[in-house]
C-alpha cells in the first residue's frame, strides 16, 4: 500500500502484562507443579456486589419491553447517573455542573482520547506511572518530559523550577506506588498550572480507596477547576473491569488561548462515541447508592486487608516500601540492590510469586516492584508466608 502509517506507534514498547504473562508460561513449562500466586496485574477479583447485579438485571428486562426499551443512550450519560456522579462529589464538599460530567466506557478510553482536543503540547508525565500516559503520547508524537518520583520526594513529586507550559499527568492515589497526593501538593500542583498557564489531567481511578485526610478530586483545591481535567473509574471502586463505565469531568472554566476544552471535548464524543449501554448506566447508578457504596466499599476493605498483610511482611524485613494504606498497591525497594526485572525472576523461582517489575512503570522503577492485595485473601497470608521465608 502506498497509504501511509503512524509510525509513533513503532517505538511504543510491548504491553508490560503480555510480557509478565509470556515469562511465567515459560517458567511453567519446566515447572509443571509450581503453585503461582499472582499478585502482579492491577485487576479485581471480588464479584459484583448485588445491588449492581440487580440493577443490570432489572434495565436488562426493561430492555425487553416494548415501552421500556431504549435505543443509543446520550452520547455524554444519561441524566440518572450525571446526577448520581454530580451527588457523590458533594461527599468531597465539590459542586459539579451536570454538563460537564461525561460518561465514558472506561478512564483509559478517556485518558487516550484526551489528547484529540489538544494541539502539540509538552506533556509532563509521572515516572514510575501507569504506562497509557506515556504511551498515548507516544503514539501522538508529543514531546515527553519526566517527572521523577523517588524515595526521597516520597514518590509524591512537587513542581520544578525547571518546567514550563505543558500538560501535566497526575495520578493519586497512585499505580504503581499507592502514594497519595496531600492537600498541599496537590495545592503547589494547580498554583504552578494556573501561573504556567498548563493543564493538569488528573486520574482519580483509585479515589475510593482513600481512608486518610487526602484530596479524592482535584476540585477540593481551590482553582483546579480553570487548569484541570478529572479522569475516574468505576473499574476498581465498583469491580467494573468487565462491566466498562467510567468518565471524565471538563469545566467549563477550562480555556486554552480563547478556545472551551468543554465545548471540543463535546464536541469531539458527539462524532467519536456513541455512548454507554443503559444497563451499565443502571449499575454504575446503583455503585454510586448509598447502599451501593456500602457493599463497594466492602470489597475494598477486603483488598485493603490484605495489603496490610503484605505491608507488615515487609515492615518485618526492613524492606523499604510505600502504598498500601489507602490503594491496592505495595510499591517496594527490590532487596539487596536488585533490579526489578532480576527480583521477578527471583520471585517467581525461589517463591512462585508473581508481582510486577518497577522498571515497568518507567526507569524510576528499575529497583522497585509492585506488589497488588487484589489477591484471595488466602493467597495473600500464604504469599506472605513464602516472603516471610525467603527476604
Ligand atoms: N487509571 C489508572 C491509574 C489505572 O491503574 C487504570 C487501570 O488499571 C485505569 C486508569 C483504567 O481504568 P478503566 O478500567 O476505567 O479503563
Amino acid at each position: 500500500m502506498k497509504i501511509k502509517a503512524n509510525t509513533n506507534f513503532t517505538g511504543v514498547d510491548d504491553y508490560l502484562f503480555s510480557h509478565i504473562n509470556n515469562k511465567v508460561n515459560e517458567y511453567l513449562k519446566d515447572h509443571k507443579d509450581a503453585k503461582i500466586i499472582r499478585l502482579g496485574i492491577g485487576d479485581v477479583t471480588k464479584p459484583l456486589p448485588k445491588i449492581v447485579v440487580d440493577a443490570m438485571i432489572k434495565a436488562a428486562n426493561e430492555m425487553g419491553v416494548e415501552n421500556t426499551f431504549r435505543g443509543y443512550p446520550p452520547e455524554h450519560g444519561y441524566t440518572f447517573l450525571k446526577e448520581a456522579i454530580r451527588d457523590y462529589y458533594k461527599n468531597f464538599k465539590v459542586d459539579l455542573d451536570l454538563d460537564t460530567i461525561f460518561v465514558s466506557d472506561g478512564a483509559k478510553s478517556d485518558l487516550g482520547n484526551i489528547l484529540d482536543i489538544l494541539g502539540d503540547n509538552k506533556a509532563y508525565i509521572p515516572n514510575p506511572v501507569y504506562p497509557v500516559y506515556l504511551e498515548s503520547n507516544e503514539m501522538s508524537g508529543r514531546t515527553i518530559e519526566y517527572v521523577y518520583g523517588n524515595e526521597e520526594n516520597h514518590f509524591v513529586p512537587l513542581p520544578s523550577d525547571s518546567m514550563s507550559t505543558g500538560i501535566i499527568y497526575l495520578c493519586s492515589p497512585n499505580n504503581p506506588t499507592g502514594s497519595v497526593y496531600s492537600y498541599e501538593g496537590l495545592t503547589k500542583w494547580v498554583e504552578f498550572a494556573r501561573k504556567t498557564g498548563s493543564l493538569i489531567i488528573f486520574d482519580a481511578a483509585y479515589e475510593a480507596f482513600i481512608v486518610g485526610d487526602y484530596p479524592h478530586s482535584i476540585y477540593e483545591i481551590e482553582g483546579a477547576k480553570e487548569c484541570a481535567i478529572e479522569i475516574c473509574s468505576f473499574s476498581k471502586q465498583a469491580g467494573f473491569t468487565g462491566v466498562r463505565c467510567g468518565y471524565s469531568i471538563v469545566p467549563k472554566e477550562l480555556d486554552a488561548n480563547g478556545y472551551s476544552l468543554y465545548k471540543l471535548w463535546k464536541r469531539r464524543q458527539a462524532t467519536k462515541f456513541n455512548g454507554v449501554s443503559y444497563i451499565t448506566q443502571r449499575a454504575a447508578e446503583a455503585a454510586l447508592s448509598e447502599e451501593g457504596i456500602k457493599a463497594c466499599q466492602e470489597n475494598i476493605k477486603y483488598y485493603r486487608r490484605n495489603a496490610l498483610l503484605i505491608k507488615e511482611v515487609l515492615d518485618k524485613k526492613n524492606i523499604w516500601h510505600t502504598g498500601g494504606d489507602n490503594s491496592p498497591y505495595i510499591w517496594l525497594k527490590c532487596p539487596n540492590n536488585m533490579k526489578s526485572w532480576d527480583f521477578f525472576d527471583y520471585l517467581l523461582d525461589k517463591a512462585n510469586i508473581v508481582g510486577t517489575p518497577g522498571e515497568g512503570f518507567g526507569t524510576s522503577g528499575t529497583y522497585f516492584f509492585r506488589l497488588t492485595a487484589f489477591g484471595s485473601y488466602e493467597n495473600t497470608i500464604e504469599a506472605c508466608k513464602r516472603l516471610e521465608e525467603l527476604l
